[in-house]
């Protein structure tokens, strides 16, 4: 490799990384069953009962992360409740590619929760369009909702933004957003369920 191929090289791959969550990597071939991976694609849309209105409220002021119980699974439950891609992202801190995402346009007033557990992440009133190619919030729907990790990949230090309730992985957080909080929490698509203001009970 020649003198000028060091130096670019890095340059590229710091230009990828810039911004992003993430580097976006493609998915790998793999041998799932499609009809299987629609099935558990779709299962948890049906699996659990979003918080109501006033539920979400209360959620909102919680400050005390000792409140929360826990969930923990076996590899081998959450390989057979995850997608492949999904796995990849919240079980081996993968990253989705910018765009070609679910919720990056995602518009309509509602709640974000972890496709993991179920908990309650964030608020369609905090996400604003970052330009990334990814859900971008300026903050968590509570304290409790996320928790955070030093993410040192990619000859970077980030951080790392986890469900505070499965710690399964759901994205990054910089500090080049916008006000009130500066924040800017760069979210997967894929770790997430949205349930639209519209159909969840009052
Ligand atoms: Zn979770």
């Amino acid at each position: 490799m020649s003198l000028h191929q060091y130096i670019v090289l890095p340059v590229i791959l710091l230009f990828f990384h810039l911004g992003a969550c993430s580097p976006g990597e493609e998915e790998s071939p793999h041998e799932s069953d499609p009809h299987m991976e629609h099935i558990k694609m779709n299962q948890h849309k049906h699996d659990f009962k979003p918080l109501t209105p006033g539920e979400i409220e209360v959620f909102s002021q919680k400050t005390d992360s000792s409140e929360i119980e826990k969930v923990t699974r076996t590899e081998d439950e959450w390989r057979g409740m995850l997608t492949r891609s999904e796995y990849r992202i919240l079980r081996n801190e993968g990253t989705e590619l910018p765009y070609r995402n679910e919720y990056n346009s995602e518009t309509r007033e509602g709640i974000y929760y972890c496709r993991g557990c179920h908990h309650p992440l964030f608020t369609s009133e905090a996400k604003y369009d970052s330009r990334t190619g990814w859900p971008s919030y300026w903050e968590p729907l509570a304290k409790i909702s996320t928790d955070y990790r030093e993410d040192n990949s990619w000859f970077m230090t980030r951080t790392e933004v986890i469900c505070a309730r499965c710690d399964s992985h759901i994205g990054h957080v910089f500090d080049d957003g916008p006000e009130p909080t500066g924040l800017r929490y760069c979210m997967n698509s894929a770790a997430m369920i949205f349930v639209p203001d519209e159909t969840q009970d009052s």
